[in-house]
């Protein structure tokens, strides 16, 4: 007998969707909610390291992620003036040999892909639409949502993000996540290269990955003392002074900012928050996945990948335990030591960018964190 035959999901990011796919496919009833009446999340390009690829396979997605995405195999160090300094080969994850290392797309075109998934596989989607009220005895939580309707429901899934409501209501104890001290800037701009490239200045480290056969998106992380507001018409120039240092294509994307030759270029600045809560994730029938219980900074491009192994843990441990407790705490005791893997090594290479700290110690931290994330989950 199935531990759960309904369930809703709320949040429809790449966590919640990720998880009505998976428990659809064992035919357990699922709705999901999502407050955003259109579905569609930023328009900044996203990096898809290899155990996310992977993830995405098992989700049964990877083709479409790789004919609308880009991919790469190896990513060249640069100087400031973008000569190639090294090469260093993006080793897949642990059983995705057939797959490439490394795959990048823009966010709001993975979102159509899992959205259209989600669909197919038979979920109730509903948009515009969130929870006002969960209560939850023994057998089953009752839900009053905003526009008046009510369910009930064997499990509820909180996956909305890292300013989670449901969180606040399981876990009002938690003070909400902490400002990393620094901000991320995006920006897409045209594929002039094979791999991906990350230019080393001397203050500052650029980045560009592939997100299509055509195009790839660039990245600056930068200091920053607070999450303060800076206006989008100040983007271009703040970026550009970010890229003050570099010559070649990055030089070139500098002046076209300052010079408005880049109208496609969809910039993006984020202050970036994060934290990790210690397991478990859930509260009688009510469980949490993704950034409301893990969101990382950026550092190792894997915070939508580890909501996406959640999803995927959290709906084989319902599938092969015997009681729910049991199922939920096994989802958590499997998944913390990844999720927390990727949190702290980002904080980490963070904190050392911030500081103006050992290039050698980050480049360490990173290639350990991805050696032990091409694990087997
Ligand atoms: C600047 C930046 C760059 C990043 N780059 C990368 C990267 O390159 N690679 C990578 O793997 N990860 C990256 N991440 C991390 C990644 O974006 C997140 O870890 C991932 O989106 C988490 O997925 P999620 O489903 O848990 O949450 P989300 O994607 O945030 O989805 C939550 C969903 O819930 C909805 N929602 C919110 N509140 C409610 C509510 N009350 N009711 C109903 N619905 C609600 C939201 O509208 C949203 O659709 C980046 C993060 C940032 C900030």
């Amino acid at each position: 007998m199935a531990l759960v035959n309904k369930v809703l999901v709320i949040g429809g990011g790449v966590g919640g969707m990720c998880a009505a796919i998976q428990l659809r496919k064992q035919g357990i009833e699922v709705d999901l909610v999502e407050i955003n009446p259109n579905w569609a999340p930023d328009g900044a390009g996203i990096t898809i390291s290899g155990p996310t690829l992977r993830a995405l396979r098992e989700v049964g997605v990877i083709d479409e992620v790789l004919r609308l995405g880009g991919h790469w195999s190896a990513v060249d160090i640069c100087g400031p003036q973008g000569d190639v300094k090294m090469t260093v080969p993006v080793v897949p994850a642990s059983g995705a040999d057939d797959l490439p290392g490394a795959g990048g797309i823009m966010r709001p075109v993975l979102a159509d892909i899992l959205g259209h998934a989600t669909q197919r596989a038979g979920a109730n989607v509903r948009l515009g639409l969130s929870f006002e009220s969960m209560v939850q005895d023994e057998a089953g939580v009752d839900v009053v949502f905003t526009d008046g309707s009510r369910g009930r429901y064997d499990l509820v899934i909180g996956a909305d993000g890292v300013n989670s409501q449901v969180r606040k209501l399981v876990m009002p104890e938690f003070p909400g996540p902490k400002f990393s001290g620094q901000g991320s800037w995006r920006a897409v701009v045209p594929r002039l290269r094979e791999n991906s490239t990350i230019y080393m200045g001397a203050t500052t480290k650029a980045g560009m990955n592939p997100i299509s056969d055509t195009e790839c998106y660039l990245f600056v992380l930068d200091r920053r003392e607070g999450m303060d507001f800076i206006p989008p018409s100040e983007w271009p120039e703040k970026l550009a002074e970010l890229l003050e240092e570099f010559g070649g294509q990055v030089g070139e994307i500098r002046d076209g900012l300052r010079q408005g030759t880049l109208p496609n270029a969809r910039l993006l600045y984020r202050p970036l928050a994060g934290h990790m809560i210690a397991g478990p994730w859930h509260r009688g029938r009510i469980v949490l996945l993704g950034d409301t219980v893990h969101a990382t900074t950026p550092h190792l491009a894997s915070g939508a990948g580890i909501a996406i192994e959640g999803a995927v843990v959290l709906a084989e441990e319902l599938a092969r335990r015997h009681y729910l407790e049991g199922a939920l705490l096994a989802y958590a005791g499997r998944h913390y030591d990844r999720a927390r893997l990727v949190v702290t090594a980002s904080g980490q290479m963070g904190r050392i960018e911030r500081e103006g700290g050992s290039l050698a110690e980050h480049t360490q931290i990173m290639r350990d964190a991805q050696q032990k994330l091409r694990a087997p989950l």
